[in-house]
């Protein structure tokens, strides 16, 4: 399988250190409003990649971060009279409602800035006795210019990254390139204890502290927006090689801009949409199928046309599977003759074909390509051979593949209900066992995958949220 590395700015073929416990880090959101359009690209592609990688036989360890405080949280708590931890909570929540809605798997752990405050002190603490970060009433900023390899990633020149770096109002930086790694609380903000005084984490230092203490610190692949490269993940290879003497991510990945009228779709210009309010007028699947029909790095134009196009494409898939439901209802209960094993064992030249495009740098395009040819030989077989068995095995091969991209769902919700029971059962026996904290930890992964519990005098009840 090849990865385009933007370290290398090379397709590469993809040799994680682990194939049992592969490490992937992707820059979750930031916690203040609802999700739009345009950052569910990257949740989606990324989505993709890790259950590609899952079909392919690898064991994903998947961690994508929530930044709950920043100066948007604050700002939004302010406008609206809570505190920041209000805000953030409530849009973890709807993120969640989202991703499920867009049958994004939540990820093996989704760690919090404002969890992990003692790994941040730390590993500034270490940047400091390193020599490549100081201290600064209050603040505390990276040297980036002593870190020898900055700008390896956005492969800028030295002269334009000084060229184009400000110091801004506030900020007392020995150099304008230097970047903040902790900011002195002003009054009246959230703030946590530090060796440097009361303040809060930049942004950079969170993903650099969370990668490092959930998946170690070298990672397989790291991911995220491609408005990210610069500075966010230049600043989080700085810090995290600095302060630890080894490769931060073997593979970093890209996804390209959701534009509409050709700008980037952006919360600060104002022309979203959110996920919300679009998956209200087309479906959520429909705009999953959307973003998985171009490559996850060519750009992509957001519109009605484009919406409506992915909604009835994905209808012809639901019809060919309402079909096989049916026939395997209400077909002939005649066993696989050999003529039917023949047309079978033709459809793998698709799982083939499926493969050899996610392969090629995880390209959805041309997967979905497969899977209509699959289900367009399908339909023609089914005409001819109308048996339960045979449609049993048609579905099977359909699911399979479009399972990988996660479109026609409805066997995953089965598996969530067995899932869901089995955890819950989990979380009492901890309870008996007075092991709380197990009970806490389970109740949470529940929650992040939607699920809310209520202790009812009669038992455990549950409900998506
Ligand atoms: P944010 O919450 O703004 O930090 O963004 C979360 C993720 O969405 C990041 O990986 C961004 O790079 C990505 N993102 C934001 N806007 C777009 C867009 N218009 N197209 C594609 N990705 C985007
Ligand atoms: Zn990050």
């Amino acid at each position: 399988m090849k990865l385009f590395n933007s370290l290398t700015r090379k397709k590469e073929e993809f040799k994680p250190m682990d194939p049992n416990d592969v490490k992937m880090y992707s820059c979750g959101p930031t916690v203040y409003n609802y999700f739009h359009i345009g950052n569910a690209r990257p949740f989606i592609v990324f989505d993709v990649l890790r259950r590609y990688m899952e079909y392919r036989g690898y064991t994903v360890k998947f961690v994508q971060n929530f930044t709950d405080i920043d100066d948007k949280v604050i700002n939004k708590a302010n406008e609206e009279g809570v505190t920041y931890k209000d805000i953030a909570e409530k849009y973890i929540e709807e993120y969640f409602v989202d991703a499920k809605g867009l049958g994004i798997h939540p990820a093996t752990i989704h760690p919090k800035a404002t969890e992990n405050i003692d790994a941040i002190i730390e590993i500034v603490s270490t940047l400091i006795e390193k020599g490549y970060a100081y201290e600064s009433e209050g603040d505390v900023y990276f040297r980036a210019l002593k870190f020898k390899d900055y700008g390896k990633l956005s492969k800028q020149p030295l002269e334009d990254l000084v060229a184009g770096a400000r110091i801004s109002v506030g900020e007392k930086k020995e150099d304008a390139t230097d970047f903040a790694l902790w900011k002195a609380a002003k009054p009246g903000e959230p703030y946590w204890e530090s060796p440097w005084g009361k303040g809060r984490p930049g942004w950079h230092i969170e993903c650099s502290a969370m990668a490092n203490r959930y998946l170690g610190k070298t990672i397989d692949i790291h991911s995220g927006g491609v408005d990210l490269t610069f500075p966010h993940h230049e600043n989080e290879i700085a810090q995290s090689e600095a302060a630890n003497g080894c490769q931060f991510a073997n593979y970093w990945l890209h996804n390209a801009f959701l534009n509409i009228d050709n700008k980037k779709m952006s919360k600060s210009l104002g022309n979203f949409f959110t996920v919300r309010d679009a998956a209200g007028v087309y479906g959520y699947e429909a705009i999953r199928f959307f973003m998985l029909s171009a490559h996850y790095r060519s750009p992509i134009n957001y519109s009605q046309e484009s919406l409506e196009q992915a909604k009835s494409a994905l209808e012809r898939l639901h019809n060919a599977d309402n079909n096989l439901d049916f026939i395997m209802k209400n077909g002939d209960d005649a066993a696989l003759d050999d003529a039917q094993k023949e047309i079978l064992a033709g459809f793998d030249k698709y799982r083939e074909k499926f493969i050899d495009a996610m392969d090629d740098d995880i390209n959805t395009a041309d997967a979905i390509a497969a899977i209509f040819e699959l289900v367009r030989d399908v339909n023609t077989a089914l005409t001819a051979n109308g048996t339960k068995a045979f449609a049993k095995e048609c579905k099977d091969r359909i699911h399979e593949l479009c399972d990988v991209l996660g479109l026609i769902r409805e066997a995953e919700e089965e598996n969530l209900d067995a899932e869901v029971e089995a955890m819950i059962e989990k979380r009492q026996a901890a309870r008996k066992e007075k092991n709380f904290a197990e009970a806490d930890r389970i109740r949470d992964e529940l929650k992040a995958m939607g699920i809310v519990l209520e202790d009812t005098p009669q038992g455990v009840k549950w409900h998506k949220a």
